[in-house]
């Protein structure tokens, strides 16, 4: 495991200690209210344990793409109210980042109280990862602390420059985040699978090309599965598909014959002449009985048991993209079945789960597993580039 500093490494009493928290507060909104409080409650363990351990918590965060300006509609004070509510704290709203105000906010202060800084992206300096715009922040405080993962493919300068001008930690949830990715992907029990699906395969070059190298069983299902099955040949009718990336898919599955992994692709799949709820066209055939006027919606039965008995050779699983188009029945049954069959091997203590994306967390809602997997990543854009390999500037910054 890569070295971060945590929570732990700090001294317990931090008494009057100023700690400034890298939160994500980017909440979706609906008539001036959170539709949705996820983010807060993951970041709430680090803010109440800081709090509680004697500091003075300064919550910085980005709301919105105010472009380097102020815009009222921007400010967080637009979820002051559902942090309270969600943290059962008084928070303070104080309308600067850096600077006097802050000082003089923090003059009043008593241990354990909390802040919530204004929107960094109020200022240019933010997104230019600005080191002196960095200063004026860093100048309140005593500390640092991360815990906002899925801001952290982004060099900017809360996510990045603040992390050298103090010493620099991993909050609770950026924590169990890192560790839940290392045992997924960076430091996996083997034999471990990967399941990659969605709707296309150019959304994904780049996590197909970084997993076959990595993994023994690749599963490919969703829109994807068919530009692979397209390549080899198969008749994949009026199909989501990317005939032009042909020779990509190849190439792909060249690499992970190479590298000694199994592709596998869906050998049944359930089709219809339109797409729509439960059609009168739905038929399951095995993929080489697609018809010239039939779309290709879901993994078929026969290949999806057969991938929950590849899932039960495996000691590690990670997932993005749904095996098919969810959203409308009977076109989720695939995703479910397999979601369900890794949640119990999971709850067996035999599978090391690991998911992540924005359709994929609503999926496995949907199949009603969030609680069963090992871990679940919200982070969107930054669990996709890490799952790409890449490094991410804000969790590059705290490994020293
Ligand atoms: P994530 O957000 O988890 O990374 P994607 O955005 O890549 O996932 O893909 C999710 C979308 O793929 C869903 O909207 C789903 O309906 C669609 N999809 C999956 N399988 C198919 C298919 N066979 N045909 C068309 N769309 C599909
Ligand atoms: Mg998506």
């Amino acid at each position: 495991m890569a070295n971060f500093k945590t929570l732990d490494d700090l001294p317990q009493d931090l008494t009057g200690q100023v700690g400034l928290v890298r939160v994500d507060l980017n909440l979706p909104m609906q008539d001036g209210r959170a539709s949705d409080v996820t983010r807060v409650e993951a970041v709430k363990p680090t803010i109440l344990e800081l709090a509680d351990r004697g500091a003075k918590v300064l919550l910085l965060a980005h709301f919105g793409r105010p472009g380097g300006e102020r815009h009222s509609t921007m400010s967080t004070s637009v979820v002051q109210g559902d942090l309270e509510r969600v943290l059962g704290r008084e928070v303070m709203f104080v309308s600067e980042v850096g600077g006097p105000v802050v000082r003089q906010s923090l003059g009043i202060f008593r241990p354990g109280d909390i802040g919530l800084l204004d929107n960094v992206r109020f200022w240019p300096g933010e997104e230019a990862n600005d080191r002196a715009f960095a200063q004026t922040i860093a100048e309140n405080a005593d500390f640092y602390v991360n815990d906002a993962f899925s801001a952290a493919h982004r060099a900017h300068a809360s996510t990045e420059a603040l992390a050298h001008l103090l010493p620099a930690y991993a909050g609770r949830a950026m924590e169990a985040e890192l560790r839940a990715l290392d045992a997924a992907l960076g430091n996996p029990e083997r034999p471990v699978a990967a399941v990659v699906g969605g709707a296309k395969v150019s959304t994904k070059l780049d996590v197909l090309q970084h997993l076959v190298a990595r993994v023994q069983h690749l599963v490919i299902g969703g829109g994807m599965a068919n530009t692979f099955l397209a390549a080899r040949g198969v008749a994949v009718g009026k199909s989501l598909c990317e005939h032009d990336l042909a020779t990509t898919a190849n190439r792909i599955m060249d690499e992970a014959d190479h590298a000694g992994c199994t592709v596998h692709l869906p050998y049944d799949v359930v089709v219809a002449k339109e797409f729509a709820p439960n059609p009168p066209s739905l038929r399951t055939v095995n993929v080489h009985e697609v018809a010239s006027d039939e779309m290709i919606l879901d993994v078929g039965p026969q290949a999806v048991e057969a991938l929950g008995d590849v899932l039960k050779t495996c000691r590690t699983l990670v997932w993005n993209g749904p095996l098919g188009a969810f959203e409308t029945p009977p076109f989720d049954a695939a995703t479910v079945a397999l979601a369900r069959t890794a949640a119990a091997l999971t709850q067996d203590g035999s599978l090391t789960s690991v998911a992540g994306g924005g359709d994929t967390v609503a999926a496995l809602a949907h199949a009603d597993v969030t609680q069963d997997f090992t871990y679940i990543s919200t982070a969107g854009g930054a669990f996709l580039e890490w799952m790409e390999g890449r490094e991410l500037p804000g969790v590059a910054a705290l490994m020293r």
